[in-house]
């Protein structure tokens, strides 16, 4: 292989990358604080607040997010600048749902997401969509990942990944390949991958990331934090319990 400029530009573009992460994301981005699974403060490791349930998260995050400082345990706050940046990227489109969303659709506010159109299908929680009016940093054609939910492969060749992946993914071919939706995010806005980490809420109101899970095409994927964790666990015991889909006798 030849060598060039092309070589030496890659070799610094990492370098460039992570200092522009590290100066984008300020201090707040490494700042962790703690919230509870249903209240809209954030709060220090220690506040008794956070008895009942704890999930630590970045300040910056969290602040994006929407929560606001607990005035008891007076936990970290942006500085001037950060508050600033943060304010302007959140009128770009990002709505982020919080937890109160999830179940009564008339509090997660559809004409806050973001509207899209799905075009293809890849399977249960992966889908390709046509953004009409993206925020800076979102395209107009994007591939979506689901949050929070892992259905079972179409393609692997284990057979017991496969079982009931065909369901789940007609499921979701049926329920949104053409239609019009709402886009709403958690605590990241893209996986490894560059796939875009949505909630996707269909017409009717409700989140078809939830149904996925309650309908049995699908676990809770809760190997990285969002905001409906032990929402999504429940949905899959309640799921197993009634033995639906995946979980039903073979
Ligand atoms: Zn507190």
């Amino acid at each position: 292989m030849k060598t060039g400029k092309g070589i030496s530009i890659r070799r610094f573009l990492p370098i460039l990358v992570i200092t522009a992460f590290f100066l984008l994301q300020g201090a707040a981005g490494d700042t962790k604080v703690y919230v509870t699974n249903s209240g809209k403060k954030y709060h220090r490791e220690n506040c008794a607040s956070l008895r009942r349930s704890k999930v630590e998260v970045s300040l910056l995050d969290v602040v994006k997010s929407g929560y606001s400082p607990c005035t008891s345990c007076k936990p970290p706050v942006l500085d001037e600048g950060e508050a600033q940046a943060v304010a302007e990227q959140s009128q770009a489109g990002f709505y982020r749902v919080n937890i109160v969303a999830l179940e009564r659709s008339a509090a997660a506010d559809p004409e806050r997401m973001l509207g899209a159109e799905v075009i293809s299908h890849v399977d249960g929680d992966t889908v390709r969509v046509r953004i009409p009016n993206p925020p800076e940093g979102v395209g107009t054609l994007e591939t979506i990942r689901l949050i929070g939910v892992d259905t079972p492969e179409t393609v692997h060749p284990r057979r017991e990944v496969e079982f009931f992946g065909r369901e789940a993914s007609d499921f979701t071919k049926r329920e949104l390949l053409g239609k019009q939706v709402r886009l709403a995010f958690d605590w990241d806005t893209r996986d490894k991958y560059g796939r875009l980490l949505v909630y996707i809420y269909t017409a009717d109101g409700n989140c078809h990331n939830a149904a996925l899970i309650r309908e049995g095409y699908g676990h809770a994927y809760t190997r990285f934090t969002f905001q409906f964790m032990d929402e999504f666990r429940a949905l899959e015991e309640e799921a197993r319990r009634e033995k639906r889909g995946l979980w039903g006798d073979r």
